[in-house]
């Protein structure tokens, strides 16, 4: 099929529901780009917690942001795609607890959120992507051809963001990563600038019972339903 039939694709749903590990494949299946716009805000986050950024200081906001670079490179070692945050590659750290803990005050700040939502219209102009976050489908692109809205119990989730923690060696406990999804839930949700919402037109996956495999088959034959359209 040529590139005419591509489509955009919005993944969005609470955290740890497994948007991102199901939209990576989606995006392989399909030969689509895959954009992580929680790493862009996890990013941003990395670089206010190192410069101590006072997140109630407008101008020092500002200032941050236009000190900011952050793109995706394919790593050819671990055959993967990495956030490189001013030309350093901040794939590991931006996902460990310090990070989680800070990341939806940060992304709740309207500067932030302009600037990394510009940047996202952006990398997806051309069509032929598949981008997960919280407003993707309600904000960044709300004409997207493909909706996806992901949820699933916490419990379940916690368990499953635990053992991808332990595969990376940290050992935190479930109770602390259950609390941090449930609080990053709730921020995300009911912050002012585009809150985290079902859009009226996604499709609902509740990925409570179902492996990764199914998850992605489920996108894949809905993207493949709507390019031959
Ligand atoms: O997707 P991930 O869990 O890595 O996202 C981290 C955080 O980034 C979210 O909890 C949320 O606060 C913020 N985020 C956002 N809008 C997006 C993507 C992520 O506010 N589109």
């Amino acid at each position: 099929m040529n590139d005419s039939h591509k489509i955009i694709i919005a993944i969005d749903g609470f955290s740890g529901c497994g948007k991102s590990t199901t939209a990576k494949r989606v995006a392989k299946e399909l030969n689509y780009i895959y954009i992580d716009t929680g790493a862009m805000y996890r990013a941003v986050t990395l670089y206010f917690y190192r410069q101590e950024v006072d997140i109630n200081n407008d101008s020092a906001i500002q200032t941050a942001l236009q000190n900011i670079e952050i793109r995706f490179e394919y790593e050819a070692a671990t055959q993967k795609n990495v956030t490189i945050l001013n030309g350093e590659a901040v794939e590991d750290e931006i996902r460990q607890m310090h990070i989680s803990e800070r990341v939806s005050g940060v992304s709740a700040l309207p500067a932030v959120r302009e600037a990394m939502v510009a940047q996202q219209r952006q990398m997806g102009a051309g069509k032929g992507i598949v981008m997960d976050g919280r407003d993707i489908g309600t904000n960044v692109f709300p004409n997207a051809e493909l909706k996806v809205f992901m949820q699933a119990d916490v419990q379940i989730r916690a368990e499953r963001r635990q053992k991808e923690l332990q595969a990376k060696g940290q050992e935190v406990a479930l109770q602390k990563i259950a609390d941090n999804l449930s609080e990053r839930d709730h921020l995300d949700s009911t912050r002012i600038q585009n809150p985290l919402r079902k859009a009226e037109d996604a499709h609902i996956i509740d990925t409570t019972h179902l492996t990764i495999e199914e998850q992605s088959q489920q996108i894949v034959d809905l993207a493949l339903a709507v390019e031959s359209n």
